[in-house]
């Protein structure tokens, strides 16, 4: 069952007089029966104002509880997960084998951050003994709202990375469901809630807000209980909230991870000796159609000779694939006017599939370099060729693409002492270096970076994939001869938890 109403600080609010919206069937472009209510701003208030309470409580949770919690988090999405699938589909059209793959990545993605609550030296305790005694430690920073990504009902939206790292640091809270997929996002929440019961905990931790106009996301992150926001999605709107986040009374910090189009850089070697480039672009810019943040929007080829086929090679396996619309009417809207604005504007050629929604644009590096605008990120399985006649019109291009969050290095090995320069000037572009394979497929593991410099996200400094994610919600505090047993029983000289501590510069699990 699909529950339409709000969720308020752990209690199903039904308000008879909120607006309600409906969620598309993607390949019908029909309404699916749910009315969804809008949140109105009592309920936000509500929302905020119960999280702030409980705040204290949650935080001072030990690791333990919240590793329960997690676990039961689990469980009771893998009790939900036929009906879960179900909608998942319903509401994305996208292929039982993703919605498969996105579950368990979801349940796999919790068991990372078990892992680190197990382990517990995130929080990264210091001590210090002379005097001053100095102890200090990473505490969570209040409650936390999160925007569920439309292009990852589950493994990015209510019970996705984001979700999962806040409630793993000990921060409350709410979540902006994406309209796009609210069916799917209710169904998670009650088994987010399920599991706050079977675990005891404070149920106004949590909050799933829906709606579909931006008045919600305005009046969560414009609220002054508010201390952070997690978000996945437009440069437009990530940036908005960003904005809004930093006009209030007391700004706070946004981690939103937005726009790239993730260059692919292959040298002039690869592109002769490598057989197998063009079914692995044509595989990587049409996966998920094309509908994932590292989706490899502009490949750059050195061909000083101009006789490379690449191009025609990957655009005759594009032309064969069958591909699944997009998860939304909306995104699909808006790929096609993008791609029409980029045809008017520029005096490149295009090839579009006849099969499916892929189009390759084909471009020079002087085009490149006359207009930035074709540096911009266009959602979906597009990805523009663009032909450089030496490694140093490379160079000259990179200086104009923006922040990303990954590029790729496909060279041969005899090609490697040439690419300093460029590996130099590509570590201050992006968050992930690649030299092998594609940007699609992200590990969530512990060395993954999942950001990069503006306009990728907001903040390079941290990821929103894999577990350093959790680092958005903490803040450090320093404890100054603080008597034992008024400290975190982390920092206390018993050492209870045994984990390890930096005392005096050595990393030991010794009692002071
Ligand atoms: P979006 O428009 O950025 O919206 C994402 C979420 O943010 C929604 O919940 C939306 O709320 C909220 N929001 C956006 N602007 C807001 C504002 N000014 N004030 C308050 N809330 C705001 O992204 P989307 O709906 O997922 O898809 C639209 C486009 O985003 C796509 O076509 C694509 O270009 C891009 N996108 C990029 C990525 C990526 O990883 N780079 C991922 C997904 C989408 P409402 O629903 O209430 O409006």
């Amino acid at each position: 069952m699909i529950n339409a109403q709000n969720l308020v600080a752990g209690e199903w609010q039904d308000n008879s007089k909120a607006s309600t919206f409906r969620t598309l069937n993607p390949i019908t472009n029909k309404p699916l029966p749910t009315e969804f209510q809008e949140a109105s701003t009592s309920q936000i208030q509500a929302a905020l104002v119960k999280a702030a309470t409980v705040f204290e409580s949650y935080a001072s949770t030990s690791f333990n509880v919240r590793i329960e919690f997690l676990q039961a988090i689990q469980m009771k999405l893998n009790q939900s997960r036929n009906d879960l699938l179900r909608i998942y589909q319903e509401e994305s059209a996208l292929p039982r084998s993703r919605a498969e793959g996105e579950f368990q990545r979801t349940i796999d993605q919790i068991q990372r951050y078990i892992y680190l609550l197990e382990e517990g030296t995130f929080v990264q305790p210091k001590i210090n003994t002379a005097a001053p005694d100095l102890r200090k430690i990473l505490h969570p920073i209040g409650p936390i709202a999160v925007f569920g990504a439309s292009n990852f009902p589950l493994a990015f939206s209510t019970a996705g990375g984001d979700t999962i790292s806040v409630l793993a640091s000990g921060c409350p809270l709410i979540i902006k469901a994406h309209p796009y997929h609210a069916g799917t996002s209710a169904v998670v929440a009650e088994a987010i809630l399920k599991a706050i019961f079977s675990c005891g905990l404070p149920i106004e931790i949590f909050s799933h807000l829906g709606g579909v106009s931006h008045r919600i996301g305005g009046e969560l992150v414009s609220h002054p209980l508010l201390k952070g926001v997690g978000f996945t999605g437009s440069l437009a709107g990530g940036k908005a909230l960003y904005d809004l986040a930093q006009r209030r009374a007391e700004p706070i910090p946004v981690f939103a991870e937005m726009g790239s189009i993730n260059p692919v850089f292959i040298t002039e070697k690869r592109l002769l000796t490598d057989k197998n480039l063009a079914k692995i672009l044509a595989d990587s810019i049409s996966l998920g159609t094309g509908q994932f943040c590292t989706n490899p929007g502009m490949i750059i080829l050195c061909d000083p000779d101009g006789t490379c086929d690449l191009v025609s090679k990957v655009t005759d396996h594009l032309d064969k694939m069958i591909l699944p619309p997009m998860v939304h009417s909306n995104i699909e809207k808006c790929y096609l006017e993008q791609l029409k604005e980029l045809e008017e504007e520029a005096e490149i050629s295009f090839f579009k599939a006849s099969s499916n929604s892929s189009v390759i644009g084909i471009a020079s590096a002087s085009d490149i370099l006359k207009n930035k605008k074709l540096t911009d990120e266009i959602f979906g399985p597009f990805s523009l060729f663009v032909e450089c006649k030496s490694m140093d019109e490379i160079k000259d291009l990179v200086k104009i693409i923006p922040g990303q969050l990954t590029a790729t290095i496909l060279s041969h090995k005899d090609e490697h002492s040439q690419l300093i320069s460029l590996v130099t000037q590509l570590k201050n572009k992006v968050g992930r270096l690649l030299f092998e394979g594609v940007p699609t497929g992200v590990a969530v593991t512990e060395a993954m970076q999942h950001g990069g410099p503006y306009p990728a996200s907001t903040d390079g400094r941290y990821t929103s994939v894999g577990t350093d994610a959790i680092y958005r919600w903490l803040r450090p505090i320093t404890f100054q001869d603080c008597p034992n047993t008024l400290l975190p029983p982390i920092l206390q000289n018993e050492n209870p938890l045994n984990i390890y501590r930096l005392i005096d510069g050595k990393l030991t699990k010794e009692a002071l």
